[in-house]
């Protein structure tokens, strides 16, 4: 069947190697996530964001991968992965081919995969052994979900035929074939069907649903790094909330911490929702940025997780988590560990999740002190955790609103006019207080800090002779 609309994988650059292998006598399709994508574009751009696009382009052919090197002499080729049939091609940028084989920037790299089975999981998460098979159809049958079981040839012609067009109209993730099995034997499929269903938008089919959860145990056979890249684009993706609030269960195996909020009433006037239903609505309201948006969503969604272990009901029958933002970051801390995630994203996401409940106002000189001792890019992102917070409770004022946005457009101004908050602001050094006289050790950092202090509290103006002068003070 031809399928109009496929301009937009047709026009990839991808498409010389599709033409360089038939020309060379073999079959060769796009397939997976590129076409469902150029499929959503052309189906339903005008509800899709303007940022969506077509990810990483895929080519599935009947080449060997050795004969698929052999089409791509004179190019860079990698054997990626040459034991599962995958060699990658390096196109060069500007259609010139250098000859050392080295890439020019718009240089793309291009995965081709000879057509394959994947054969019998004896561990939930690497087939035994593949095999490589004639068929683009017996191809097809080893993806994961029937949308991405779709191949399109250079000619724009679809092939599906487990009915992925179909599901894809009405934006339903079905597994190809028996979901339990598919499950079994490889278990990431659960965490790439919940990312799929948060990204894309799309509701999970009931059985394949119910699979997801009966076999959810077998997510602990699968590698930590693995399941983390997959729950931080879960995060990323536009229904994140919907998908967490829906199936949070199926990530009990991997995250007991985030399951155990469920249903966690707070028996507090502040909140209307649960312990999770609240860091939902915070997380879906925070401010983010591209830079910081995996951190920030994660730190939101972990911020009151030690609330369970902390609750206590006073004698009036009101909840209480006094100590709740440490217990809160020692939790989200083991989480992080056991996910493998780096050393930077674990510090970063600690100290937002130790912090959010820090108490802010209005008032140059205490934002600055909290600014020198976390830093200005953290204390600003406190604030917007500290924002989606109260509108997570359900009981936000507009004068709380109008509160934080004072104090977003005060921290702004202080970094504009370049205001000194800290010790690297500040106009004098060590070593001019060991000119002055003082002797080197750590009584030059605690007289720098409480100059610092004098000149954040305006006792003092960030200038040399103003600073020599309070020293002198200081010293007599
Ligand atoms: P995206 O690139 O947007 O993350 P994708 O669907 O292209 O999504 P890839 O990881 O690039 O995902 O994989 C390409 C294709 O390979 C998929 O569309 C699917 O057909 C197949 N695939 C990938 N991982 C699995 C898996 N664990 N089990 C079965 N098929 C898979
Ligand atoms: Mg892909």
């Amino acid at each position: 069947m031809k399928v109009k609309h496929m301009q937009k994988l047709l026009e990839r650059k991808e498409k010389m190697v599709l033409e360089l292998l038939e020309k060379a006598g073999y079959e060769a399709y796009f397939v997976g996530g590129c076409v469902r994508d150029a499929l959503m574009l052309a189906k339903t751009e005008e509800t899709l964001s303007e940022t969506f696009s077509i990810g990483d382009v895929d080519i599935t052919t009947n080449a060997l991968p050795e004969q698929t090197k052999e089409a791509f002499a004179g190019y860079r080729v990698i054997e990626t992965g040459i034991k599962h049939g995958t060699v990658t091609v390096m196109l060069p940028g500007e259609g010139v081919i250098r000859n050392n084989g080295c890439c020019d920037e718009q240089a793309v790299t291009v995965e081709i995969t000879t057509y394959r089975s994947d054969g019998t999981y004896s561990d939930s998460r690497h087939p035994d052994r593949v095999e490589f098979v004639r068929s683009l159809e017996e191809d097809l049958a080893r993806r994961d979900f029937t949308v991405n079981a779709m191949a399109c040839s250079i000619r724009g012609e679809l092939i599906d035929p487990y009915g992925g067009q179909e599901d894809l109209a009405v934006k339903k993730l079905r597994t190809v074939g028996d979901p339990d099995k598919r499950f079994k034997e490889d278990a990431l499929r659960i965490m790439r069907g919940l990312r799929f269903a948060s990204v894309l938008g799309f509701e999970i089919e009931e059985k394949t649903a119910a699979a997801m959860l009966r076999n959810s145990g077998l997510l602990a056979n699968v590698s930590a790094e693995r399941i983390f890249v997959e729950f931080k684009k879960l995060l990323s993706g536009n229904n994140a909330g919907d998908v967490l609030r829906k199936y949070v269960d199926v990530l009990e195996p991997i995250l007991p911490e985030l399951a155990a909020m469920k249903g966690f009433e707070q028996h507090n006037s502040y909140h209307k929702y649960d312990v999770l239903e609240h860091c939902i609505r915070a997380m879906e309201a925070v401010k983010t940025t591209s830079e910081n948006h995996q951190y920030m969503k994660m730190a939101v969604l972990f911020h009151d997780m030690g609330k369970p272990d902390t609750y206590f009901m006073d004698d009036k029958g009101v909840g209480h988590f006094y100590g709740h933002p440490k217990k809160s970051e020692e939790l989200a801390r083991r989480v992080l560990g056991r996910l493998k995630a780096d050393k930077a994203t674990v510090e970063r996401i600690a100290v937002l999740v130790k912090y959010h409940d820090l108490l802010f106002d209005k008032d140059e000189r205490l934002l600055k002190r909290w600014m020198n001792k976390l830093g200005a890019d953290v204390l600003q992102e406190i604030l917007e955790i500290k924002l989606a917070d109260n509108i997570g409770t359900g009981n936000m004022s507009p004068e709380l609103g109008q509160k934080f946005e004072d104090i977003r457009d005060m921290m702004a101004d202080i970094i504009a006019k370049e205001q000194c908050f800290s010790l690297k602001d500040l106009a004098i050094k060590g070593d001019d207080l060991i000119a002055a006289g003082m002797k080197p050790g750590p009584e030059v950092g605690n007289m720098l800090q409480q100059l610092l202090d004098a000149v954040i509290d305006g006792e003092c103006e960030n200038e040399k002779e103003a600073l020599m002068a309070r020293l002198s003070i200081y010293r007599s």
